[in-house]
């Protein structure tokens, strides 16, 4: 493995920092090779399922280019035998009362706290992203940590039902684990998309085969590792690695639950595939996300929180956003202060705090960016700030860019970018830029902007996304715990977080007792008697309003 240093990339990367672009953050001195030795990767690799002899897949840190790792490859025989492995844990582990399983993720919750410097180097040198949007990734997993930690007992207990005949039915609806979960993850968050997720379906009492992305498997293992300190049966949580193609469907192909997180097209196969075999889905999916600036919003916390909204993990995160509707009045002073924000981040890929941007994780996503911000310009738009690559900070860099003057033809008014590029579009009326923010087949996420909190909680009711945030960008819906996140439209099916963020891990199970007599004719009444009891019975219940 090189060492390169952050400082040391600019030489490996000599194209020339443009006078006017954005500044350079300090590089923080530590380097990935350090960081992440051969023996941590190694360790962290032996968490693979992968029998025989196999191939070896290698890894790229995205901050230098240089070599990261080297991992093994699961086969779709390594699947079965993941899912054999993990169902025979999961008997044992469904069997524990929910309180010790629930200690798990409270132990879990406290480790990950105390040791997050650890997988803060892992996420940045997977990902390329700064430090600070490493560590939303913590902020996020602890929180999911500390909430099914303490409600768990309350989600998954029997509850007392109304029975068919009051006194004569007791009925309860119990939860029980699906079994093993097959879990598909993305390489954006991956600390938060694969354990985050995991959290509920392991305390519900499932066992889970995980396909996360090779690009960012090391991640995943840590926590796998860190879960296992806390408590967690090894046996439990199965790592399968390889072509998402590949392996992916021999995933759904055992799954007894599936929870997909990734783009719209995969979704659509993982849900036919799921669906194929009767199996229930969650799909967590792509947007194309707008923030609204009403008005009488403050305009200076719209500019900071637009900042965030769009250039959180370069652009990289699905509730990011990518349209900014802004009313006509206040267009140009928002603009000038959202502007000048953008163009004074710090971009940077030092294995330390300081930068407010790192990088694109791969040439895949440095090429998307690059076509949609170059086709938009060639066909007319502006761009504001940004626009350009900086190889001199490393290979896959790119400017927070903004852009007006958009219009429908080009790809990045309705295609997801995945990248930090916005699009600005001015509305005149309220009707108008709820219409346009609900014009796209997605429906992920959106903010609104104002200063009448009442006034934006009626925007947000007709705004068709899973979540809306007013006055904040993403992370006041997202860090809700307690209540759902997930997406309409084509952004998904199913919610995380939240009840139904663990009760889509269980089947719910109807236990009904019938006491004293049946319900069909007896004590000598024949059918037409019967029919008549009933029917007297029920005009009764109505009127003494049993529901
Ligand atoms: P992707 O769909 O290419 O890959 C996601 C995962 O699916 C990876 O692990 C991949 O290996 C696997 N995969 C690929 N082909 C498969 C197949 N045929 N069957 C089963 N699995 C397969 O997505 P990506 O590019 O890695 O992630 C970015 C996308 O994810 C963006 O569209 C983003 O918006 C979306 N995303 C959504 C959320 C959300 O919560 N809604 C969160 C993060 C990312």
């Amino acid at each position: 493995m090189s060492d390169l240093s952050a400082d040391a990339v600019a030489t490996e990367h000599p194209g020339a920092a443009p006078a006017d672009g954005n500044p350079a953050a300090p590089g923080g001195g530590r380097t990935v090779g350090t960081a992440v030795p051969r023996s941590l990767v190694d360790r962290l690799a032996a968490g693979i399922t992968a029998t025989g002899v196999p191939s070896v897949v290698e890894t790229v840190a995205p901050l230098t280019g240089e070599r990261l790792a080297a991992l093994p490859q699961s086969t779709p025989a390594d699947v079965e035998v993941a899912f054999q492995l993990a169902r025979r844990a999961q008997a044992a582990w469904a069997a524990l009362p929910v309180r010790r399983r629930a200690g798990v993720l409270l132990r879990f919750h406290d480790l990950l706290l105390k040791r997050q410097d650890e997988v803060l180097d892992l996420v940045q040198a997977e990902t390329g992203k700064a430090r600070l949007h490493a560590f939303e990734e913590v902020l996020a997993v602890a929180m999911a940590a500390r909430h099914y930690g303490r409600a768990a007992q309350g989600y998954l207990k029997d509850r007392r039902r109304g029975g068919a005949l009051p006194v004569l039915t007791h009925a309860v609806e119990a939860r029980r684990p699906k079994g093993v979960i097959g879990h598909i993850s993305p390489w954006n968050y991956p600390l938060e998309l694969c354990v985050g997720d995991l959290l509920p379906a392991f305390v519900a009492g499932n066992a889970v085969v995980n396909k996360p992305d090779t690009q960012t498997a090391l991640t995943g293992l840590w926590a796998r590792e860190l879960l296992i300190e806390a408590g967690l049966p090894a046996d439990l949580w199965q790592v399968v690695i390889g072509d998402g193609p590949v392996i992916g469907p021999a995933v759904v192909e055992h799954a007894d639950y599936v929870s997909f997180t990734g783009s719209t097209r995969t979704g659509r196969e993982v849900a036919q595939r799921a669906a194929a075999r009767l199996v229930g889905a969650s799909l967590e999916l792509g947007g194309k996300n707008a923030m609204l600036v009403l008005s009488d919003a403050d305009l200076e916390a719209a500019a900071a929180g637009a900042v965030r909204a769009c250039f959180s993990s370069a652009g990289q995160l699905c509730i990011s956003i990518e349209r900014l509707l802004v009313h006509r009045s206040v267009a140009d002073r928002f603009l000038e202060l959202f502007v000048a924000r953008t163009r004074a981040l710090r971009l940077g890929g030092g294995l330390a705090y300081g930068a407010d941007m790192g990088s694109l994780v791969s040439v895949r996503q440095l090429d998307t960016t690059t076509r949609h911000v170059d086709e938009a310009v060639k066909a007319g738009a502006t761009v504001l700030t940004g626009g350009r690559a900086r190889p001199d900070l490393g290979p896959y860099f790119y400017e927070p860019t903004v852009l007006d003057g958009v219009t429908p033809e080009m790809a990045v008014c309705g295609e997801e970018t995945f990248g930090p590029v916005v699009s600005v579009y001015r509305f005149d009326t309220e009707e108008e830029a709820v219409a346009a923010a609900n014009s796209t087949p997605y429906g992920l996420n959106s903010s609104v902007w104002t200063r009448d909190l009442r006034r934006g909680r009626a925007v947000a009711a007709r705004l068709r996304t899973g979540t809306v945030n007013v006055n904040e960008a993403y992370a006041a819906a997202y860090g809700s715990v307690a209540a759902p996140m997930g997406g309409m439209g084509d952004s998904g099916l199913g919610r995380r977080h939240g009840a139904e963020g663990i009760l889509r891990f269980t089947e719910a199970q109807t236990v009904a007792t019938q006491r004293m007599m049946p319900i069909a004719p007896s004590f000598g009444l024949d059918d037409k008697q019967f029919a008549a009891v009933m029917t007297g019975g029920l005009r009764m219940l109505k009127a003494l309003r049993f529901k």
